[in-house]
């Protein structure tokens, strides 16, 4: 188990490192693969020995070789952050395949979606939509039986959004109610606690920032959800099946 875990390790530097490309070009329309990474201030190609996830950042001290512009800590902790996740899980998942494939799947897509919304309040359809056709794929070809629970529950968490969306247009992007339909065919049934979790949060931060700025200003502050989509589908992800288990068996 632990050269498992560290392989995952590994595998979620080098795909975070990718998640950067991702999370940076997508948006602004950008090839991903053309060219190389570079400095964003005086466009000094990136030596491949200074590319290494997290450490280069670390020798480097933060700064570009040539021209000495800061480059931000983002970059090393969406590295991190995708390693670490994979390593959760690949341990929570382990001895059951379909759920590994399906977990590191959702962390790929979850990672670069929350800062990209972050960033631009968008969702891009390219990432969901893929992702979403992966799923389908990987639970067809992995673990059969549970494809109509998951294909429901995706068609429910759409749904509910949409519900949401349409009641109150301006309120939610039509981003995030892909992604809840996403989401649901990754999570089958935790898709339920899941956005449970994401509307919890939710309401929590937007409080805070009344709290923080008053009523007028807070119901104008743009708030992009798809932050909030992650931390739950993450949450359910990892104990959400459990979760509806244990309260179904409460009845
Ligand atoms: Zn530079």
């Amino acid at each position: 188990m632990a050269v498992a875990l560290s392989f995952a390790a590994l595998f979620g530097l080098a795909i975070g490192s990718f998640l950067n490309v991702v999370i940076w070009r997508l948006p602004r329309g950008e090839s991903l693969n053309h060219p190389g990474s570079h400095c964003p201030k005086c466009e000094t190609p990136i030596k491949p020995y200074d590319n290494v996830p997290v450490l280069g950042w670390l020798w480097l001290r933060g700064r570009c070789r040539a021209c000495r512009a800061p480059i931000s800590p983002r970059y090393p902790l969406v590295e991190a952050a995708t390693a670490a996740l994979y390593v959760l899980v690949v341990a929570v998942a382990w001895d059951d395949t379909a759920r590994i494939v399906l977990g590191i799947l959702l962390v790929t897509l979850l990672v670069p979606v929350t800062l990209i919304d972050l960033d631009v309040q968008r969702i891009p359809d390219a990432l969901t939509f893929p992702f979403g056709a992966a799923a389908v794929v990987a639970i067809a070809a992995l673990d059969l039986d549970v494809l109509p629970e998951h294909l429901i529950a995706g068609a429910a968490a759409f749904a509910f959004f949409y519900g949401a969306w349409f009641a109150k247009p301006g309120g939610m992007g039509f981003g995030d109610v892909k992604l809840a339909g996403v989401l649901g065919l990754y999570l089958g049934r935790a898709v339920a606690p899941a956005i449970f979790i994401a509307l919890i949060a939710g309401v929590l931060i937007g409080a805070g920032i009344i709290a923080r700025v008053g009523v007028a200003a807070g119901r104008k502050t743009k708030v992009p959800f798809g932050p909030f989509l992650a931390l739950g589908g993450l949450v359910g992800f990892l104990v959400g099946a459990s979760l509806v288990d244990t309260y179904l068996d409460s009845f």
